[in-house]
């Protein structure tokens, strides 16, 4: 199948010829058709199946195809669930769009309302917002959505993890009832089926990978290794293999500092990307990295949502997520549109039950390796630190003045 096979207006064509893409990706030719013949999506795709074009191309079609009906109204609304993948769809719109006069505005919390209204005054037929900034916006009266065709939800297991339900119903009150709604989520539960279906008429039901798969493309090694090794690690591997663009997973904001400074000491360029730094700091660090200005890059879950690196090869988990879904989105940085990754996940003895959740979900079988030179020291796998309490017939036989049966034994040796 090729994209002119799919009927989309030639100057997306063209600038998808530009951009080196030859073929549609199995998401690409399951819904663009689908969002051209108006039907809503219910879209299981995770992270670097090329989900974005997937919408935006039929989308900028769409409005192409309507210029000249209302030029400066909103007419279509993606609602991410971070201001990093915020920022990446617009920035897909805007490469796609390029030939084009379509524009698209993004929005998100952490950084100037007044900079966004600026950009929402000039005009915009694609709003790309978090629900966060774009309830303000709309509280305030500050936006128009009466005009709204479509709205996507990119990576709504993601929203709704973060807690964004109670703003996407108020959102959902506030947009024009007939309009075509487009469900997109790499993981699918109960609760991503409830929201569905409250949002969806008809949906047409696509899933390019089975439910809860990890990217194909993706080769996943486990290491064991005792927690206080993990960094020491992480720094041979990255510097004997000569990695550059690693992007590494921590637990905590804390943790991803910690570690960050770690291999600084060992002579890696690396930074930590987190909530609690500031959205112009956050910025600045991915550009440096996708720049190879910092060759490591140490994130939280949430703030690695949206980081879309086209050639990003490696992934390491410092630690296993709690959620066994966040593995699948974490090794999903990787091996995008086609090209091949490797994830590395580090797993001390105690945390062994996260990989046996991972391995539930996808309904594979990992067999964790010993890194030479990094073995785990099986003199400390999962020691009790605490001292064994002595039963009560080894109590009773202290009591009485007699040595235990080990006492006995050693004393056997000893001889
Ligand atoms: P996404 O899953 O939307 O995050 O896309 C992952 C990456 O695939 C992005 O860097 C896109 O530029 C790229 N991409 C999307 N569609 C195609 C395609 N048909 N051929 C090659 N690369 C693509």
């Amino acid at each position: 199948m090729s994209f002119a096979s799919l009927g989309l207006h030639q100057d997306i064509l063209l600038q998808v010829q530009n951009l080196g893409y030859q073929t549609p990706t199995p998401i690409q030719q399951a819904a663009i058709p689908a969002v051209l013949a108006h039907k809503d999506l219910m879209a299981g795709a995770q992270t670097g199946t090329g989900k974005t074009a997937a919408f935006a191309l039929p989308l900028l079609h769409q409005i192409l195809s309507t210029e000249g009906d209302n030029p400066c109204a909103i007419q279509v609304l993606v609602l991410t669930p971070t201001r990093e993948l915020a920022q990446q769809v617009h920035a897909s719109f805007e490469k796609y769009s390029a030939n084009t006069s379509v524009q698209s505005v993004v929005a998100y919390g952490g950084a100037s309302i007044n900079v966004q209204l600026d950009a929402l005054r000039k005009g915009c037929q694609v709003l790309v917002a978090t629900p966060g900034r774009l309830l303000e916006l709309i509280m305030k009266n500050l936006i128009d959505l009466s005009c709204l065709k479509t709205l996507v939800l990119d990576e709504a297991d993601r929203m709704l993890d973060m807690g964004f339900i109670i703003d996407i119903q108020r959102i959902l009150k506030k947009l024009p009832e007939t309009r075509q709604t487009l469900f997109f989520s790499a993981t699918f539960n109960d609760e991503i089926f409830a929201l569905s279906k409250t949002l969806l008429k008809d949906p047409q039901l696509i899933e390019v990978d089975n439910r809860n798969t990890t990217a194909t493309q993706v080769e996943q090694t486990i290491y064991t290794v005792d927690k206080n090794r993990k960094s020491a690690l992480i720094s041979y591997l990255i510097g004997s293999k000569n990695w550059q663009q690693v992007l590494i997973f921590t637990r905590t904001k804390q943790g991803a500092d910690e570690l960050a400074k770690e291999m600084e000491k060992d002579g890696i360029a690396t930074q930590s990307i987190h909530g609690d730094k500031s959205q112009g700091a956050r910025d600045r660090i991915l550009t440096d990295f996708k720049h190879g200005k910092v060759r490591a890059l140490v994130a939280t879950d949430v703030a690695a949502r949206g980081i879309d690196i086209e050639q990003l090869q490696y992934v390491i988990n410092h630690e296993l997520p709690y959620n066994a879904e966040d593995y699948i989105h974490r090794i999903g940085r990787t091996g995008r549109a086609g090209s091949t990754g490797i994830a590395i996940s580090l797993v001390t003895e105690k945390e062994r039950y996260l990989l046996t959740d991972i391995e539930k979900l996808l309904n594979e079988q990992f067999i964790p390796q010993w890194f030479p030179g990094f073995e785990p020291d099986l003199n400390n796998i999962d020691q009790p630190t605490k001292r064994r309490e002595p039963s009560k017939k080894e109590l009773r036989a202290k009591a009485l003045g007699f040595s235990s049966s080990k006492d006995k034994k050693t004393k056997r040796k000893r001889r």
